[in-house]
């Protein structure tokens, strides 16, 4: 697999120095997946206050791909309402060509700045990596589901 170099740095970076490892005893919501596919695995816990994802932790192994994605997704969301979780959710998956819509980083609108997750663009164009980059964000999904509307 052959990515730009810059994108490969900021990948191999947060595979390296994972942001927010370890599990979080006040967690609100825990979820795991798995993506068979390549053998990866991800955990997260989420710590809620006020609507506010005040925390996340993760647990995983796998390819430089899914774990970094988590790590930046981690860096993404915290700080974030549910809601605003949910956008930079569905911006990311628009990005990775994972779900349809238009102009994923619309830097009109809160949260829409995607930051180091931009650096996995590249892997749009590797389809089986997808869901290597996806993993995190399918277990982001079931933990917010968990959660529920707030
Ligand atoms: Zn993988």
């Amino acid at each position: 697999m052959e990515l730009d170099d810059l994108y490969r740095d900021v990948i191999l970076d947060h595979y390296r120095n994972p942001r927010h490892r370890g599990s979080l005893p006040s967690a609100d919501v825990h979820s795991e997946g798995q993506n068979p596919t390549c053998g990866d695995e991800f955990a997260l816990d989420l710590a809620v206050e006020d609507g506010i994802i005040v925390a996340a932790g993760t647990e995983g192994r796998g390819c430089s791909i899914s774990q970094a994605s988590g790590s930046m997704m981690t860096e993404a969301i915290i700080g974030k309402t549910v809601n605003e979780a949910r956008d930079i959710m569905h911006r990311f998956k628009v990005m990775m060509g994972i779900e349809a819509g238009t102009s994923p980083i619309d830097p009109e609108r809160p949260g829409a700045e995607l930051g180091d997750l931009e650096a996995l663009q590249g892997v749009r164009r590797f389809p089986v990596r997808i869901k290597c980059a996806d993993l995190p964000w399918t277990t982001l999904e079931d933990a917010l589901a968990q959660w529920g509307d707030d």
